[in-house]
């Protein structure tokens, strides 16, 4: 399969398969279009004729014939009938522990209702905590690197309990052979100098939630008493920001049906100072007034061009930043299991409630059809982590035909489950920008690799 489209001036072929891109000119573009269509190479030139010189046309048969024969082009896929899932042994690599179901701030699209998961208000105890960390070097096997992302609702709102953690990981890690790896998701509202200092030291990345320009920003993520929160936390993830020197974090935003022009928001935090950063779109009710609807798409599509486009000036230009969605590994990436299968969540990636449930990501918390177990007494629903083991690209039909699969590796399940009702399909409109994403992504590859 081989995906061709036009940005930027670029003329971009991707073959799908083996994840080589091809730059070509106007003709080449055209030739591989035909031999996409089936066309006999006879017919080819008839059409082409009153486009390009007849000796242009045979010379660009000619190349893309020895592209296939290079296995460069319109390559078959390889893995399909070798690779058996649900053989597939796994293990835990990470887990999302719901540190606190509380917070401080009341985002209007907040999944988890402002902290609380459809649930009660909880804070995760120091046991249960540990519980967790426990149950992931026990599950995880020969692997020695563990990743735990203390998330919430707001985690520093249990800030104690998360420092008394990364203590016990620490101390644990020598004995298991193990290596913890420490992400905090924050609101930035009760980040302050201990919290600065400690997560310094202790988390190899810290996620920062902003949702852009000011008034973006404090219309979908006020304070509990309605006042807007741009003020509040933006000098402290700068400090935060500055004061992490090599160390990784990027701030994360939403955007919504009320920013769709939402390239301006990532651009806000280039202008205040920030490197790396990333903007997801809201996925909501269809009849909330901010949730993106498919009309929206045709500005969408446009914002994620100029985004790109301003994204390789200010690379050029020296000032870059990382864009999340753009940093993509043309060179095969991950394994090619994780390339089909995804983010791993229900069997090598869990979340951990406050009080110590399992379930196969923090946006199925609180669905007690997709309650695994508990950190006490391990997986007891192994039904459930089957099924999510067999959620990859060629158990969704949508996804065996997308020339995104290799990249985006079937979607999220619970943005399938939430639209449709099973894991295993995809949510169209999230397709349509994910899609929009690689090809600007691919696009910026090209136009970098210039230089
Ligand atoms: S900060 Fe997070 S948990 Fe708190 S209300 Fe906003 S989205 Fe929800
Ligand atoms: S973009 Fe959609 S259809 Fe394509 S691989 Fe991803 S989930 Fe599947």
């Amino acid at each position: 399969m081989i995906h061709r489209y036009k940005n930027n001036g670029y003329n971009i072929v991707l073959d799908v398969e083996s994840g080589l891109v091809h730059v070509v000119d106007d003709i080449m573009y055209d030739v591989i279009g035909a031999y996409d269509e089936k066309k006999e190479k006879t017919d080819i030139t008839e059409d082409l004729k009153n486009k390009y010189d007849i000796g242009e046309i045979n010379e660009a048969i000619k190349e893309v014939d020895e592209l296939i024969e290079n296995e460069s082009l319109f390559t078959k896929d390889v893995y399909r009938d070798k690779i058996d899932f649900k053989k597939r042994q796994t293990v835990v690599k990470a887990l999302c522990l719901h540190i606190s179901h509380d917070c401080n701030l009341a985002c209007k699209y907040c999944f988890a209702e402002e902290g609380e998961y459809h649930g009660r208000r909880a804070l995760m105890s120091l046991e249960v905590g540990k519980k967790a960390l426990d149950f992931l070097i026990e599950n995880s096997g020969n692997r020695k690197n563990l990743e735990v992302d203390f998330f919430g609702g707001e985690p520093l709102m249990n800030w104690e309990v998360v420092k008394e953690l990364v203590k016990y990981g620490r101390s644990r890690e020598k004995e298991c052979n193990k290596n913890f790896r420490f992400t905090l998701t924050t609101n930035g509202v009760l980040v302050d100098d201990d919290v600065i200092e400690f997560a310094n030291k202790e988390m190899s990345n810290v996620v920062m939630s902003l949702d852009g320009r000011k008034e973006v920003n404090d219309k979908m993520r006020p304070t509990r008493n309605g006042k807007g929160s741009y003020d509040i936390i933006v000098p402290k993830f700068k400090e935060f920001a500055k004061r992490r020197g090599d160390k990784d974090y990027y701030v994360r935003g939403t955007f919504t049906h009320e920013n769709l022009d939402f390239a301006s928001d990532v651009l806000h935090y280039a202008d205040l100072g920030f490197k790396n950063m990333s903007m997801e779109p809201v996925v909501s009710e269809p009849t909330d007034s901010y949730s993106i609807k498919e009309e929206d798409l045709p500005m969408i599509m446009s914002e994620y061009d100029r985004l790109a486009k301003e994204y390789i000036k200010r690379k050029k230009e020296g000032n870059g930043f990382t864009f999340f969605h753009f940093m993509i590994d043309l060179d095969g990436g991950p394994c090619v299991y994780k390339r089909l299968s995804g983010c791993g969540s229900g069997t090598e990636y869990m979340a951990v409630t406050p009080w110590g449930d399992l379930y196969p990501c923090h946006q199925f918390v609180g669905d007690e059809k997709f309650l695994l177990g508990n950190v006490f007494d391990g997986v007891k629903n192994t039904e459930i982590c089957d099924e999510f083991k067999l959620c990859n690209v060629y158990a969704k039909e949508k996804c065996q035909k997308c020339f995104a699969k290799y990249y985006c590796s079937g979607g999220c399940a619970a943005n399938s489950y939430k639209f449709h009702g099973n894991i295993n399909d995809a949510y169209d409109i999230g397709c349509e920008m994910q899609r929009k994403r690689i090809e600007c992504a691919i696009m910026i590859k090209a136009a970098l690799s210039e230089e």
